[in-house]
């Protein structure tokens, strides 16, 4: 049994009352993992003729994640090509509450490492505008190694606070997703470091940002469009009070869904999550970016033609460095962008070849490009960073 700290486990006894002993056997037992097929590279079908690892059950809430045991699902050559995200089962609950539709626009607030950004660009299936947002640099980079992994094309990702964010996105999105920052009690059975840092203060701390991060979102979502709040933690503070004070404050919402998941009640770390509607505001279109025509685009296009089956809309030229777009994503001024569309790669400095990224490979499906069939080894070779023939 985990040490837990003690004013946690009294506020959760007077929280959850008869049921308190089944929550706290749930400490004492295994967590629940699961996995989500990516169906941007692979029908769910597809992946379950063929998958690398033992599959349980179709976790009920969702049409892609199934339960998953074993301590190397994030080992296997399928999971180098992106072809399934592993998710705690309770936190694939959040994307589907938004019924997200293909050409809509969505902002993932608090996106890092990207386990929300990829099951709402898997809904998406590359139309519209999806802005993933981390405000913590280094968690950018992992959130943008994921959605390269997973081959996301239709996305920027942003390295902003929210309130620096706002600025760029004002009344823009239909939907946006606040799975917000906070003291993480949900985590305690997997994450030693979210027990050594809970504290009551920490509590109201993480309260007091979220409300901040809130007033952002609500400034970015346009009228008529729904957020969705979500948190793995159990505290009301940063639960259903934090979502009671802000439609106190902003009349123009309504709450649609509230749902609290507890581990003792579905399988799953637990979680808490608001859907809230926007009845009014207004709407507003991004800035547009500018698409060049240059010498570079030339050397690209001859590559393209001889190496892809497809061709890239609308290419974006910043230097020697070119990035590809299947979408209108709008320009950003205010906030860091880390990245837009798909880096397709660069101009050599003798300004002879284009030199493809590793990211253009994996946006792509295997009936896009020219292909190489290898044996396993030969790919685990290649993703420990040793070279093979082609021929
Ligand atoms: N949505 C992610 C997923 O499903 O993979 C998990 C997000 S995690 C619960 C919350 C994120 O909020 C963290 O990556 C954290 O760095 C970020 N964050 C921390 N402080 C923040 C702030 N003041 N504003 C916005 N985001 C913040």
């Amino acid at each position: 049994m985990l040490e837990l700290p003690e004013k946690f486990l009294k506020r959760m006894e007077r929280q959850l009352g008869q049921e308190y002993p089944a929550f706290l056997s749930y400490f004492s037992s295994p967590p629940a993992k699961g996995i989500r097929v990516n169906t941007l590279k692979i029908s769910v079908d597809e992946f379950l003729k063929n998958s690398p690892i033992e599959l349980g059950e179709r976790i009920p809430w969702t049409n892609d994640g199934f339960f998953a045991a074993g301590d190397g699902l994030g080992k296997t050559i399928e999971h180098a090509a992106g072809l399934y995200y592993v998710q705690d089962p309770s936190a694939m609950a959040v994307i589907p509450k938004l019924q997200i539709k293909k050409g809509e626009r969505v902002l993932d607030l608090c996106a890092a490492p990207g386990g929300k950004t990829s099951q709402i660009a898997a809904a998406m299936q590359g139309e519209g505008v999806l802005v993933a947002n981390e405000y913590d640099k280094k968690r950018c980079g992992i959130l943008y190694g994921n959605l390269e992994r997973l081959g996301v094309k239709n996305c920027i990702v942003t390295c902003a606070r929210p309130d620096v964010l706002e600025n760029d996105f004002f009344e823009y999105f239909d939907k946006i997703v606040v799975d917000a920052p906070c003291s993480g009690e949900s985590m305690f059975r997997r994450d030693g470091s979210a027990i050594r840092e809970w504290s009551l203060q920490n509590v109201f701390s993480c309260a007091k940002r979220q409300s901040a991060i809130l007033e952002s979102a609500h400034k970015m979502l346009a009228g008529g469009g729904e957020l969705v709040y979500s948190t793995c933690t159990f505290a009301p503070e940063e639960d259903e009070l934090q979502i009671a004070e802000f439609i106190k404050n902003h009349p123009e919402y309504e709450l649609i869904d509230e749902e609290k998941l507890y581990p003792h009640k579905i399988c799953g770390d637990g979680h808490y999550l608001a859907k809230l509607a926007k009845l009014n505001g207004g709407k507003s279109e991004g800035n547009e970016r500018v698409f060049a025509s240059e010498r570079n685009l030339k050397i690209y296009r001859e590559w393209e033609s001889e190496t892809l089956k497809i061709k890239v809309e609308k290419i974006e030229i910043r230097g020697d460095k070119l990035y590809g777009f299947c979408e209108n994503l709008p320009a950003v001024k205010n906030s860091f962008e880390c990245s837009a569309g798909v880096y397709l790669g660069s101009i050599t400095a003798d300004k002879k070849r284009f030199e493809p990224a590793h990211s253009l490979a994996m946006s792509l499906k295997k009936d896009e490009c020219k292909t190489v069939e290898v044996d396993e080894s030969t790919a685990i070779n290649y993703l420990r960073g040793l070279t093979f023939s082609a021929n």
